[in-house]
């Protein structure tokens, strides 16, 4: 039943959505979620559920992954901008070049999306590993933007870095272990290349949160500054230390406090202004990644969050780097930043649908007196009839040890599996009456603050955390998840959210909240049309680092792009459809054909044994064979047009 509408309920207040959205999302005037694909101040939005009803006139299934591809190039624009208007404003003598790292989106669509918007930039790809080279050698085409070369490396990784070099690409080999410099030196010998080279520099300045790792003493990566020096020695022994052009390091992903990267600027500076003093031409000052996103809208140093803002970031690497340099008397370096999380997170979306509810406790147990019932229902039954908003806090603990005793009662064989049910299906309403009481009251009792929690209910949403969004459950990641539509509604209802994997991890209990973030998520009761919702912001990680725990595969993906001809119109790019059962199982080592003819056999010795006739066990068959080639997802809750 639809909510009456509530004149002090605000949205906006609620899912904070012009916080995280970085002026590419809001909320319309009728309550619908939109997406303003070129942010809000360029051009006009669309409304998210058009794109889902569109999709269902085409057959296309939920859960889908939309993608944006015009915020992708806009998050592209924005970050060279910063850096080009700081290096500007502060007369800043080098320029700014930069590096998309893929792994925080490899997918081929999202890299050729960034290499082209970022062409007049010069804007280059990174690559942490073998394969990702493999890709950034051909993806890359821009001969004046920089390919950086991080990861772990053997001889091939090494040698196809050097072919890039010959192939005309910017390649930096990034030294991340002293045991590399000999090899490399061996190679571009063997190879007669002189390759670009780069010192990953292991700093002191920590960083906090969830990437902490990242820096540190026991980073993984990274040289000291011992194993600098004596990279810098070795080197020189080749006559090769005019290579080292570049110094970077990275303190890991979402740094959410700026104080934290003006500590590693400054510390960084300091090394790479006394390595030129030394006499090595370092050109380039790579600062890596950690550019955080305000996933939870909180502007604050949370680890779902960020204190400053991109032009603030920009501004303190440019100026810091300036101050120090110019103090020391050395050259200013061009600037490479390594960004992953900020430039793809925005840019795409999984929509879900709601397809049950599962209900703390049940509401639909007769619980009427019996002749010669035990006393403790009869006792709960009799605090429920004197509940009122006087006396909830007595009745609570009247309530709790009644059905502590009663648990207690059933385990010794006192109590019957009836009573049992009922004094649980009556200690719930005595909870939920409760907590209705304590909404309407100013001050709740500590023992009952998250009495509200407890009761949640939880919404099955048609998805898996593990495939979609496997940092929620990894690391407790938040990601701002609301209805696309009723949003003019006040929602009443406390949820948690649940997806339909076979695990109980599987599951969203950290959302954002009106202070901050809270355990559970404030959603409309559902009616008899479908309840969509959206997790934002999973273009950076989410979108690739899924697996296929209970085979749920790949989700339908589509490729959204702003009709500009028509105002809140849409064009559907391009339409992926994620992966079949039979997809999933023979990349599992199964054999989907194989598997058919068993189950065709097995019918077969049934219709034998005059268990089910020819036609049936075609029939049953034919079916399995369709859900072979159909969706992982559950096919509910829809409206298939
Ligand atoms: N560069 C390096 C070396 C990294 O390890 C990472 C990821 O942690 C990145 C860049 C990307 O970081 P972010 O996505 O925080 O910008």
């Amino acid at each position: 039943m639809a909510q009456e509408s509530n004149n002090s309920w605000n949205p906006e207040q609620y899912y904070k959505v012009s916080r995280w959205g970085e002026g590419y999302f809001d909320i319309d005037r009728d309550g619908h979620m939109v997406v303003y694909p070129h942010s809000r101040q360029k051009g006009s939005s669309i409304k998210i559920s058009e794109i889902i009803e569109e999709l269902q006139s085409q057959k296309v299934q939920l859960p889908v992954i939309l993608r944006f591809q015009d915020i992708l190039r806009s998050q592209v624009d924005k970050l060279n901008n910063s850096f080009l208007n700081a290096i500007k404003k502060n007369n800043y003598a080098g320029t700014y070049t930069g590096v998309f790292p893929i792994k925080v989106n490899q997918m081929r669509k999202v890299v050729e999306e960034v290499v082209d918007a970022g062409a007049k930039f010069n804007y280059g790809l990174e690559a942490g590993s073998k394969a990702e080279l493999l890709a950034v050698l051909v993806y890359n085409k821009n001969k004046d933007s920089l390919t950086v070369l991080n990861g772990c490396k053997d001889e091939d990784y090494l040698r196809l870095a050097m072919i890039g070099t010959k192939m005309g690409r910017r390649c930096v080999i990034v030294i991340e272990n002293f045991h590399e410099v000999k090899e490399i030196i061996r190679l571009s010998k063997e190879m007669d290349v002189a390759p670009m080279i780069g010192l990953r520099a292991r700093l002191s300045a920590k960083s906090r949160g969830k990437w902490a790792g990242s820096s540190g003493d026991k980073a993984k990566f990274g040289i000291t500054i011992s194993e600098i020096l004596n990279t810098v020695e070795l080197l020189k022994e080749h006559g090769m230390e005019q290579q080292l052009k570049l110094f970077h390091f990275h303190i890991g992903s979402q740094i959410a406090d700026i104080l934290v990267f003006k500590e590693a600027i400054a510390e960084a500076a300091r090394i790479f202004a006394q390595l030129n003093k030394m006499g090595l031409q370092l050109q380039y000052f790579d600062v890596g990644g950690g550019l955080a996103v305000d996933y939870d809208g909180s502007q604050s140093k949370n680890d779902s969050s960020r204190n400053y803002r991109l032009t603030e970031y920009a501004a303190d690497i440019v100026s810091t780097l300036q101050r120090i340099c110019d103090e020391e008397g050395v050259a200013h370096p061009n600037i490479v930043s390594e960004s992953g999380r900020a430039i793809t997170a925005h840019h795409s979306c999984i929509i879900t649908n709601v397809v049950d509810i599962i209900k703390p406790c049940c509401e639909e147990f007769d619980t009427r007196s019996t002749k010669g019932e035990n006393h403790l229902v009869t006792q709960l039954r009799q605090t429920e009839n004197l509940l009122n908003e006087n006396n909830f806090q007595e009745c609570f603990h009247e309530a709790r040890s009644a059905r502590e005793d009663s648990t207690n009662a059933f385990k010794l064989g006192v109590l019957s599996l009836t009573e049992r049910a009922k004094a649980e299906t009556i200690y719930g309403r005595i909870i939920t009456k409760i907590n209705t009481y304590l909404q309407e009251n100013s001050f709740v009792p500590e023992e009952l603050q998250n009495l509200d929690e407890q009761l949640a209910c939880q919404y099955l949403c048609n998805f898996s955390v593990f495939q979609s969004a496997p940092d929620i459950w990894a690391i407790d990641q938040v990601l701002p998840i609301m209805p696309l539509d009723r949003l003019r509604e006040e929602p009443l209802v406390t949820c948690t959210l649940a997806d339909i994997s076979c695990d109980s991890d599987g599951k969203i209990d950290h959302f954002i909240a009106e202070q901050g973030t809270g355990r559970s998520l404030k959603l409309h009761e559902l009616d008899d049309k479908p309840y969509y919702l959206g997790l934002f912001l999973t273009g950076a990680y989410q979108d690739v680092m899924g697996d296929m725990h209970n085979l749920f595969g790949r989700l339908n993906e589509v490729h959204i792009l702003d009709d500009r001809k028509k105002s809140g119109a849409f064009i559907i790019e391009k339409i992926i459809h994620g992966s079949t059962a039979a997809d999933v199982l023979t990349f599992m080592q199964y054999d989907p054909k194989q598997m058919t003819d068993k189950v065709r056999e097995n019918l077969l010795k049934q219709v034998s044994n005059g268990n089910i006739n020819p036609h049936e066990a075609e029939e049953f068959t034919g079916f399995y064979e369709k859900c072979l080639q159909d969706t992982t997802y559950l096919k509910k809750g829809e409206n298939h047009v």
